[in-house]
């Protein structure tokens, strides 16, 4: 542990502060500001002079202030009470700042992230006297109705596990001990504490496998995430970045969600803070937060702690993947992040790259998502985790060709691209089914139980794509000649196209059923889609008018699928029938 040293400001520069006297200081040593203790981060270091970063207002520190070192890096607690629980960008919980200090926080404020009185029910699952490592599984705690909390034997430490005990316990109290095989003893708590910046450990790693359903459509039949998989969801304003990654943290099969607000227009952060609380967890009924962890920096927050965020966000994502568990991230919006690294590089008058950007940003992002995956945990039981990532990206304009999407698209392994064009005309989500794409489609037919049935699913999401790229090919030819010089049958695949549009990749998030389909829904929904198309095209053959088969009552009933039930997808396998019916009561024109 290095000692603390006192060094003494020189200059301050907006969420910068340049000391001297830092004798013994390293990079990323956390640091206490000025008389008002603020808390910061050395981020450049010459000789003994530190830049640091302050995750506090900076305003009325000045030259000559005291900066006192502690020794020890950016760390999050790690421990019963994360679920549930707000945070700002450093792990300082929202409520408790909000409810000691008032609407607005006091500077220098000392809150730890985990609270110390609470007392948790500590439940061994070893037995004393078992050699132990890092990772071992000793014992856990119901941390909420959601989230069975694994206490797990520390990063170092290795021995005989001793006096481990039942109990209701506080973070900070001595749960048992492990006795080194040169005799030392190291006290177990539950509390841990881990440095942001450097990922957890892991075994090893696995490449995704599987896919991660979230009941929306577009995202599981199109461009399917996977469990320890990467995502980002760029779009210009307005088009429904936000509202893509609350349905997510609503829906996505994932045992515990963290989800950052990162720069957000203060309101709109404000939005995730009233309304998660208020969501229901709709696999269990039970309130979303019983497994959720929201980290909150809005705009009006000091940029330092934005920056931060992030690692603060992934590190409690990666302890719970180690855990066992499937972890899902989101990050909204990872643009607002960069910002903060870009005027934090400013400050420290970096040589700036592309559009202001530090050169380094780049390999921040990748270094990022590359802390998604799916592992073998380190120590035993032998446990698989997963932690997969989504960041939004919002771009000035929308513009693609923005350095943080191009960073990003670089990386990740599913792009959700959002067009204004779409979301003018109110489609939503606004993904568009042209350019997105994923590369874990393959892992689609495993979802079902039924193999069979999971490959006809890729099958018939391969016929739709294609049949949706024949209607930008034809809605070209349309522009240049005109609808009537198209034949029956293209007519027939521009309806068809229109009703994969309009059926089934149209989701309203805000519709009681249509918010979440199950994939045995989408199944039937796409299969009744399709079955319509090819009974159609074989009408055409039999001279049946495209206008007698576009006025069928039936196409209503097929545009409405999405709002039966979704536990009883029969009543949409009915309908197939009534689309052979009413086809046979057509009666072809004479020649
Ligand atoms: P962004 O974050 O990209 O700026 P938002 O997520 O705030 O955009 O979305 C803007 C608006 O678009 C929302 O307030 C909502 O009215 C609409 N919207 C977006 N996605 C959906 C959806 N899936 N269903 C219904 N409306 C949506
Ligand atoms: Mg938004």
């Amino acid at each position: 542990m290095a000692e603390t040293k006192t060094g003494k400001i020189i200059k301050v520069a907006g969420p910068v502060v340049v000391a001297e006297g830092m004798v013994g200081a390293r990079m990323y040593d956390v640091v206490r500001v000025g008389a008002e203790n603020l808390i910061g981060e050395i981020v450049e270091l010459h000789g003994d002079r530190a830049s640091i970063q302050v995750y506090e207002d900076t305003s009325g520190i000045g030259p000559g202030e005291e900066v006192r070192n502690t020794g020890a890096p950016l760390s999050v607690e790690l421990g019963p009470g994360l679920i549930s629980s707000i945070y700002d960008g450093i792990q300082r919980p929202l409520e408790t700042l909000v409810e000691q200090q008032g609407s607005f926080i006091q500077r220098g404020s000392d809150i730890p992230g985990l609270k110390r009185e609470t007392r948790w029910a500590f439940e061994p699952t070893m037995d004393n006297g078992a050699e132990v490592k890092a990772g071992d599984v000793i014992g856990q705690v119901q941390e909420s109705s959601l989230v069975l909390h694994k206490i797990m034997i520390p990063a170092g430490v290795s021995g005989k596990l001793d006096g481990l005990r039942e109990g209701e316990f506080t973070i900070d109290e001595v749960i048992g001990t492990v006795v080194g095989a040169d005799g030392q003893k190291t006290e177990l708590k539950m509390l841990q504490k881990w440095p942001v910046r450097r990922p957890r450990l892991n075994q090893q790693r696995l490449n995704p496998n599987s896919v991660l359903i979230t009941g929306q459509r577009v995202v599981d039949a199109f461009f399917p995430i996977a469990r320890g998989g990467t995502a980002c969801v760029p779009g210009p304003f307005g088009t429904g970045k936000t509202v893509v990654q609350h349905q997510l943290a609503k829906w996505i099969d994932a045992d515990v969600v963290v989800y950052i607000g990162c720069g957000e227009r203060g309101n709109e952060m404000t939005d995730v803070l009233m309304e998660f609380p208020e969501l229901k967890d709709p696999h269990s009924g039970e309130p979303l937060m019983r497994r959720v962890v929201l980290i909150a920096n809005t705009s009006d927050m000091p940029v330092a702690a934005r920056e931060a965020s992030v690692y603060t966000g992934i590190t409690i994502a990666e302890y719970y993947r180690d855990m066992g568990y499937s972890v899902a991230l989101m990050a909204d919006s990872t643009s607002r992040w960069a910002e903060a690294m870009r005027e934090i590089s400013t400050r420290l008058e970096e040589m700036p790259a592309e559009e202001g950007y530090p050169a380094y940003l780049g390999a921040r992002i990748a270094s990022f998502y590359e802390r998604a995956g799916r592992v073998v945990c380190t120590g035993s039981p032998k446990r698989e985790g997963a932690l997969s990532i989504i960041g939004a990206v919002s771009p000035p304009g929308g513009d693609l060709s923005d350095s943080v999407v191009q960073a990003t698209l670089h990386v990740v392994k599913v792009f959700w691209s959002l067009q204004s064009r779409l979301a003018q005309q109110r489609h939503f989500p606004a993904i568009d089914w042209l350019t997105s794409y994923s590369f874990y489609k393959q892992y689609l037919p495993d979802t079902f139980e039924d193999k069979a049935k999971g490959r006809e699913f890729a099958r018939m999401v391969q016929e739709a794509m294609g049949i949706l790229e024949q209607e930008s090919q034809l809605a070209e030819i349309v522009r240049l000649v005109g609808a009537e010089a198209i034949s029956a049958k293209d007519r027939m695949t521009l309806e068809t196209a229109r009703s994969i549009r309009e059926d089934f990749l149209h989701q309203n998030a805000f519709h009681e059923v249509d918010t979440f389909s199950p994939v045995d829904k989408q199944y039937e929904m796409l299969r009744l889609i399709l079955h319509f198309h090819q009974q159609g095209l074989a009408a055409i053959e039999n001279g049946i008018e495209t206008s007698d088969l576009f006025k069928l009552s039936v196409r209503e009933e097929i545009a409405r699928a999405k709002y039966l039930p979704n536990d009883d997808v029969g009543k949409i396998t009915a309908i197939q029938d009534k689309v052979n019916e009413q086809i046979k009561g057509l009666s072809p024109v004479a020649a």
